[in-house]
């Protein structure tokens, strides 16, 4: 757990936030401030800041992210389109410096 982290709280229940799905290795949330109607952001449980701090050690974790993004697609609506954001680094937009995967749907999002 990283002092000051908002996500570390968060899943160490000491933030409330709405919890959409948790496991050992990664937890699901809304977002706060949705920028589209379906909006989750998929963290793991270990501080990681962001992909420039993976090691190889971190492979399986990285791989179970997708694998709780494949679960949350499987439960949408058809078509069961979604799209997966990290930004690693403010100027890509992250503000949050612990690690996790914006998770969106239930619009059509054909651009970048
Ligand atoms: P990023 O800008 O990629 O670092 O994403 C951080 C995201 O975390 C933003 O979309 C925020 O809306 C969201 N966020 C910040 N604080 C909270 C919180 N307490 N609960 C849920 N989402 C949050
Ligand atoms: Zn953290």
């Amino acid at each position: 757990m990283a002092a000051d982290c908002i996500f570390c709280k968060i899943i160490a229940k000491e933030l409330s936030a709405k919890i959409i799905d948790e496991d050992q290795d990664c937890i699901v949330i809304e977002d706060i401030t949705p920028k589209a109607p379906i909006h989750y952001l998929i963290i793991p449980k270990k501080h990681i800041d962001n992909l420039h701090d993976i090691k190889s050690e971190d492979t399986q974790l990285m791989g179970k992210l997708m694998l709780m993004a494949k679960k949350l697609g499987s439960k949408l609506p058809d078509p069961k389109a979604f799209g997966l954001i990290i930004n690693n680094g403010e100027d890509a937009g992250q503000s949050v410096f612990h690690l996790h995967c914006h998770f969106l749907s239930g619009k059509r999002m054909t651009e970048l």
